[in-house]
């Protein structure tokens, strides 16, 4: 089964982005690994730690940036750049599509919005948990406010460029004050829901709905603590998402990387998820869905044209 993981740190985590062409010992998420696994797109966020801010943080996102540009160039034979809706489609190597994990390099500046979309930045989650110039993450619970005026430009200039808008990370507050700011679909690029887990990095059923009704996408996580348990517990997450929203707005975001002893162990165990669905009588049909249809459908959607 072909793979679409809408979320992985490795390509932040990793000191030298050489070694993710090998396979490795240690972390969850390599080339080789994943290709093992089915893995055809993959999302690569660059993650910028909430102590950098303003211009360090600018300097960190392009340096990372830098680093992956440079990386997929030098493995151009295994790996490719998704930029357009024409990218999408399946030339046997992985596609690698480039994410901004929290909007905090770009100073709430739209200009730089820009700067990072021509570099080749195709999604934005627009916080990590912590506040920045665009809105607020889920770290400061009930102190948590709406997306700021720098937030809607930029989320005006997203949907014009084509950058996807991803809320996993969002706080509640700052979530519904951006749904009617949208007009194209946005996504939760790794996020599970709360009326199985009631973690507050997972999403109630009310958001949920709200996503699959714009046409978007909710990309199951393996991370335990999003989860509440095994993987036996992660398909309960799934059954739920087809009970509420059908079998269309669901995709799978794994955090390899991001987290400590996912659910599904490496990259190479997407066919274990695969078996286990099987196991619990869901059909092919939904099961391509869950692992690549919808995100391609989504990306279909809100990718540029050329
Ligand atoms: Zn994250």
């Amino acid at each position: 089964m072909r793979v679409f993981d809408a979320h992985t740190d490795a390509f932040t985590k990793r000191e030298e982005l050489s070694v993710l062409a090998q396979r490795l010992e240690n972390g969850h998420w390599d080339l080789v690994r994943f290709a093992e696994g089915g893995g055809r797109w993959q999302i690569a966020a660059i993650f910028t730690p909430p102590r950098f801010t303003g211009v360090e943080a600018f300097a960190y996102a392009l340096h990372h940036l830098t680093r992956i540009l440079d990386w997929v160039e030098e493995h151009r034979d295994k790996v490719r750049l998704i930029l357009r809706r024409s990218d999408l489609a399946d030339d046997g190597r992985v596609g690698i599509l480039l994410s901004l994990e929290g909007a905090s390099p770009l100073m709430g500046r739209v200009e730089f919005l820009r700067l990072f979309f021509r570099l080749g930045i195709r999604c934005l989650t627009l916080t990590w948990n912590h506040r920045n110039e665009l809105a607020d993450g889920v770290g400061l619970g009930e102190a948590a406010g709406s997306v700021t005026e720098a937030g809607r430009a930029v989320v005006a200039e997203c949907e014009r460029l084509g950058v996807a808008i991803d809320v996993s990370h969002l706080s509640e507050r700052s979530f519904w004050s951006l749904m009617p700011l949208v007009s194209k679909p946005v996504f939760a690029s790794h996020s599970n829901f709360r009326a199985i887990c009631d973690h507050p990095r997972n999403l109630t059923d009310e958001q949920a709905k709200a996503i699959a009704q714009c046409g978007g996408v909710i990309c199951l996580t393996f991370v335990p603590s999003f989860v509440g348990g095994d993987l036996t517990m992660l398909l309960r997450h799934y059954e739920h998402g087809v009970r509420l929203l059908g079998d269309e707005a669901l995709g799978l975001g794994s955090d390899f990387d991001g987290c400590t002893n996912p659910v599904v162990p490496d990259a190479a165990g997407f066919p274990q998820l695969a078996e286990a669905l099987k196991n619990a009588g869901v059909a092919q049909r939904a099961l391509k869905r869950l692992f690549h249809e919808n995100l391609l459908r989504y990306f279909r959607q809100t990718l540029p044209l050329s």
